[in-house]
């Protein structure tokens, strides 16, 4: 039960993720969640900088698609200029959507990486299929009492990950 709530990796943005290595460990596609992970909520379109990060991952020779719990609107303007497979509403920690973005992608869980903010709805999905689970922190941190909650019962998970982490490193 607890493998489904701890990620395989941790970084603090996107662009910590070390694109030439999950290349190498056979990765082929990215699932990327938008809000807090790409863009903050507030941002419609993808900046120049996540742009040109797309670009990398593309350039690497790694499909992308995008799966939101957000709307439509907000998911289709993002991916406007873009046109890779997007999924809005998708009730994440459901895997359905991943599962269509997969099949988008031509790739298989072996093969496939998520990367999101949130461990419950992310990190879960992910996991249920046996993707390599990519945690980011999220870029403005949303302060409603929710959310705050929900950070406040991550955060055994991000420490059960980092005891591991250190223990891997240990044995190095
Ligand atoms: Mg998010």
């Amino acid at each position: 039960m607890l493998r489904y709530f701890i990620p395989d990796a941790f970084y603090d943005s996107i662009y910590d993720i070390d694109i030439a290595e999950i290349k190498r460990s056979g990765i082929r596609g990215l699932i990327c969640d938008i809000d807090n992970t790409l863009v903050p909520y507030e941002q419609a379109e993808p900046t120049g900088q996540v742009s040109n990060w797309i670009k990398s991952v593309r350039d690497a020779g790694i499909e992308i698609s995008f799966v939101s719990n957000n709307g439509a609107n907000r998911v289709d303007l993002f991916n406007r200029s873009m046109g890779f497979f997007a999924s809005s509403s998708s009730g994440k920690p459901s895997r359905r959507q991943l599962r269509a973005a997969m099949t988008a992608m031509k790739t298989e869980p072996g093969n496939t990486a998520i990367v999101g903010d949130q461990i419950f709805t992310d990190i879960v999905a992910g996991k249920r299929l046996g993707l390599h689970c990519i945690l980011v922190k999220p870029i403005k941190e949303n302060m409603t009492v929710f959310f705050m909650l929900k950070r406040l019962l991550e955060k055994p998970f991000i420490l059960i990950y980092n005891i591991k982490k250190n223990r891997k490193k240990e044995q190095r």
